[in-house]
């Protein structure tokens, strides 16, 4: 990380590539720690919220500049002096994106067994923080009801994607929008009733004739959520997981029908993933991989090669010309 932007990050100058320190694998010093060497990383909307003054308060330490980015990752243990991990075994946490790093705290990690063979980029999108994202949240706010009608935006993320699937599960119509053919192709694909893009489409339009809806799961906030707050019916319930539209911007959206919020007897929560994580992290591991597996959940991923591009990684997902959920690759294994 290496300066503080206004507005979306500039790659080369937000963050650069600095390939002048490195780690020798064979000879660096464990010192009753262990070598990881990383595998994939994931580029994630909430990395431009770190990108901050570090004097701000936040629910996710900033970056600091001359330090690495640091996100969720997969790598492999190459060697190791601490008996709680062993050489060769696949961990995730939150990797400094570094190619090879020692670190001496086992319990930072989840182990990861992989025994349907996913890919381990999997690991960090439908299986990984997203995924979990939209797992916890939808069980824990949704009070979904079959018949019901949701909203999802950003829906052919991993993210969205993923609440779509949950929601056609549970028996709701879905709506889902997304900013291209491409993603509007896709979310079709998952079983949405009516999928569209909102760059050609007028969300406000879609939701009018659709009825209104009882679900919002918000991933983008600004004109929006003033739609879905407009459209939604006595006591719909709004899941407050993002905002991206106002991510990039200097100056905050000001909401300008809340007032509906209490005539209309709205639910609103906002949440992040990590304060669920006690209640449903481990029947995430137990079930979600195995339906991943066996394609009863349905994903896309976006891989970009190498440490060296994720200036442009970051900026493709903030501004929506990414393709699918975006990783970068940094060795094979
Ligand atoms: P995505 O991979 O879907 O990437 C973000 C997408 O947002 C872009 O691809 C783009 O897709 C869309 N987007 C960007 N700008 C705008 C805009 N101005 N208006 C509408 N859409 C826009 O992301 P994720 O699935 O990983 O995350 C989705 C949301 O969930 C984000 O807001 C993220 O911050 C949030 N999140 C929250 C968590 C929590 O704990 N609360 C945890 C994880 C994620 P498009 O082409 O469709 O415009």
């Amino acid at each position: 990380f290496n300066e503080i932007p206004t507005g979306f990050p500039v790659p080369g100058k937000t963050t650069v590539y600095d390939g002048s320190e490195t780690i020798d694998p064979d000879t660096v010093a464990l010192n009753g720690g262990f070598l990881i060497k990383t595998l994939v990383l994931s580029i994630d909307p909430y990395m431009r919220g770190k990108m901050r003054d570090p004097k701000i308060q936040s629910y996710s330490p900033p970056y600091y500049a001359g330090k690495p980015l640091d996100n969720y990752g997969v790598g492999v243990v190459v060697r190791s002096d601490n008996p709680a991990i062993k050489a060769g075994q696949h961990v995730y946490s939150v990797f400094p994106f570094q190619e090879y790093f020692v670190d001496t705290d086992p319990k930072k990690y989840r182990v990861l067994e992989n025994k349907e063979g996913l890919p381990w980029s999997v690991y960090v999108g439908a299986a990984g923080m997203p995924g979990q994202t939209a797992w916890y949240a939808w069980q824990e706010y949704s009070a979904a009801k079959k018949g019901e009608t949701v909203f999802v935006t950003a829906g052919a993320g991993p993210v969205g994607s993923f609440v779509i699937q949950l929601a056609k599960l549970d028996g709701l119509k879905v709506i889902a929008s997304a900013g291209s053919d491409e993603k509007v192709a896709f979310i079709k694909s998952l079983g949405a009733d009516v999928a569209f893009n909102y760059k050609t489409t007028s969300t406000r339009e879609v939701l009018t004739r659709e009825g209104g809806i009882d679900v919002y799961w918000d991933n983008v906030g600004g004109e929006t959520l003033e739609a879905a707050i407009d459209a939604a019916h006595t006591n719909a319930r709004f899941i407050e997981c993002g905002m991206i539209s106002g991510y990039n911007s200097t100056e905050p959206y000001g909401i300008k029908n809340a007032t509906l919020v209490v005539a209309k007897q709205l639910k609103i929560f906002g949440f992040i993933v990590f304060a669920l994580a006690s209640k449903y992290s481990e029947e995430f591991y137990r079930v979600v991989p195995g339906k991943i597996a066996k394609g009863e959940i349905k994903y896309t991923e976006e891989a970009v090669v190498g440490l060296e591009n994720v200036g442009e990684a970051i900026l493709a997902v903030q501004k929506g010309t990414n393709k699918a959920k975006v990783f970068i690759k940094v060795a094979d294994a």
